[in-house]
């Protein structure tokens, strides 16, 4: 044990917020990067594709 007190304070009507660093999915789709792999998205009629994985996704 570090011996520190562990203080649990809650923010009542904040929604949780995610870490600085940890980009959603979509978020990550929207930047144009791929949410499996983190490779740089090809754009194709409408729909994103990440020659790397394969990975797919249609806004449509
Ligand atoms: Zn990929």
């Amino acid at each position: 044990m570090s011996g520190e007190p562990e203080e649990s304070v809650v923010f009542k009507g904040m929604p949780a917020q995610p870490a600085p660093n940890a980009v959603s999915d979509d978020q990550k789709i929207k930047m144009g990067i791929c949410p499996v792999c983190d490779n740089k998205l090809a754009y194709q009629e409408g729909c994103k594709l990440c020659y790397a994985c394969g990975w797919g996704g249609c806004t449509t």
